[in-house]
């Protein structure tokens, strides 16, 4: 028999909040999470936004998704896709109610820090040969040195013909490097700030060392590469002018730690989440609301562009569907709720210092709810409303997963912010949820896999609950 609790015992359980770990709640979390991240791994095998979207079309049109069709009347139970130039989708099950009564909406981007190539990238010196890289997001330089790289992209050619290209991430397969100084001859580089010793211009992914066997030509090493890409792709130097190529890390998702309990891999802001939300897309039972998954382009860059979030893409379609019904969009997103899903920074014991441990999230207590993100005095951000946190957490709270709310981290350590500001705009409730990552933007990033599992069933339900929104 438990001994009987003391008054203040009692009341400590009523009235204080307790955090506790997903594996101190339910052990059998870990098995049923391992299960689920075989496929997040498959899914992170595709490391850019059109990877991911070729990837995903199939996947939706195996399960019942078809193309949308502009005009068409979609009835409950109904489910379609638009896809936004090959970098972004729209993914819509059609709910038992009418669309007029609002919608849930779940969106994440898809695509991740990275090395792109500079528009002439190709160059030749001390007889190796280079691509010249413009980093894309935000990248702590020093780290994307001396790791395996693979390249990825399309080229346009001039015959209207785009070619895919794909190095380095199959077995067998050549990769590359940007290679790095020796601490030997770093003496004066080892006394600069970091954010000073590594200059972006250094930032060429070494690609060949072999010349072309013919003495009547310059750049031998460089004629020799064009000549390999040549015979493979059928392109010359003039064709990476149309060309949206990039360098990521090579490496494959692997299961990381003695017990298996997380997932180390490149690109995992925003692919966990996208990968949480097409899932809770696909498995969604029946929705009374109609839902609406987005993945979104260019969010490392401030989402601008025709594929970034701030684009109209999203409000052209909205209009579409909305003229079908005879409705006007403005009224579906008063009416509707949205979960932007992004990661959030998990503490860190090597880096106490920036993190407030009362408003910080914990890798591996579920998925983390962001009031609010942004800089300073809670600049650049959309702060979700009290009674927008009370909506989620009565969802949440009522299909029992555990979850949590975190900050980026201390007020004045810097700051960073999500698609949620650019979708609140639409005078659409929205709130941040996601999933707490180590070392986020590092080619090498760390989720818990309970935490996924966890934002899977969480935006399920969010996509499943019946309540109406108050
Ligand atoms: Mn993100
Ligand atoms: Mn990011």
């Amino acid at each position: 028999m438990d001994e009987e609790k003391t008054k203040g015992q009692q009341l400590a359980e009523e009235l204080l909040m307790k955090p506790k770990g997903l594996g101190e709640i339910d052990n059998s979390i870990l098995g049923e999470s391992t299960d689920f991240c075989e496929g997040y791994k498959k899914f992170l095998c595709n490391k850019t936004e059109r990877e991911i979207v070729d990837y995903t079309v199939p996947i939706l049109e195996s399960r019942g998704y078809t193309e949308y069709v502009r005009g068409k009347r979609y009835s409950p139970g109904d489910k379609f896709y638009m896809n936004n130039r090959g970098k972004g989708l729209l993914i819509v099950t059609m709910g038992s109610r009418p669309v007029s009564e609002g919608m849930r909406i779940g969106v994440s981007h898809i695509d991740s820090p990275r090395l792109d190539f500079k528009p002439n990238p190709l160059f030749e010196s001390t007889s190796m040969a280079y691509f010249k890289t413009h980093y894309y997001g935000g990248v702590k330089k020093y780290q994307w040195f001396a790791i395996p790289l693979s390249l990825h992209g399309v080229v346009c050619k001039n015959n209207g013909e785009t070619v895919k290209i794909c190095i380095g991430e199959e077995e067998g397969e050549p990769q590359f490097c940007v290679t790095d100084l020796l601490p030997h001859l770093a003496k004066n580089q080892m006394k600069q700030p970091v954010a000073e010793a590594f200059n972006p211009e250094n930032l060429n992914i070494l690609i060949g060392s072999w010349p072309y066997n013919d003495e009547k030509v310059s750049d031998k090493v460089k004629l020799n590469m064009m000549s390999i890409l040549s015979e493979k792709y059928g392109i010359s130097e003039k064709d990476f002018l149309s060309a949206e190529l990039c360098a990521v890390p090579a490496a494959r998702p692997i299961d990381l730690g003695l017990d298996r309990s997380m997932v180390g891999a490149y690109g995992q802001d925003d692919s966990v989440c996208a990968y949480a939300n097409l899932m809770a897309e696909l498995d969604a039972k029946d929705p009374e609301y109609t839902t609406l998954t987005v993945f979104a382009d260019k969010e490392e860059t401030g989402s601008d562009g025709n594929t970034g979030m701030r684009s109209f893409f999203f409000r052209d379609f909205m209009e579409d569907l909305a003229d079908t019904y005879g409705l006007k969009v403005r009224h579906i997103l008063q009416r509707s709720m949205c979960l932007s899903c992004d990661v959030n920074a998990a503490i860190d014991p090597a880096f106490m210092e920036v993190y407030e441990p009362a408003n910080c999230s914990y890798l591996g207590r579920g998925p983390v709810v962001s009031k609010y993100t942004g800089s300073g005095g809670k600049y650049s951000t959309n702060d979700a409303s009290a009674e927008t946190m009370s909506f989620l957490r009565s969802i949440l709270d009522g299909a029992g997963i555990p979850w949590q709310v975190g900050e980026l981290g201390k007020i004045e350590a810097g700051g960073g912010g999500t698609i949620a500001s650019e979708i609140s705009l639409h005078n659409l409730d929205t709130v941040d949820m996601g999933v707490p990552v180590l070392s986020m933007h590092a080619p090498f990033e760390v989720v818990s896999k309970a935490d996924v599992l966890m934002l899977y069933k969480a935006i399920k339900a969010f996509y499943e609950c019946p309540k109406q929104k108050p």
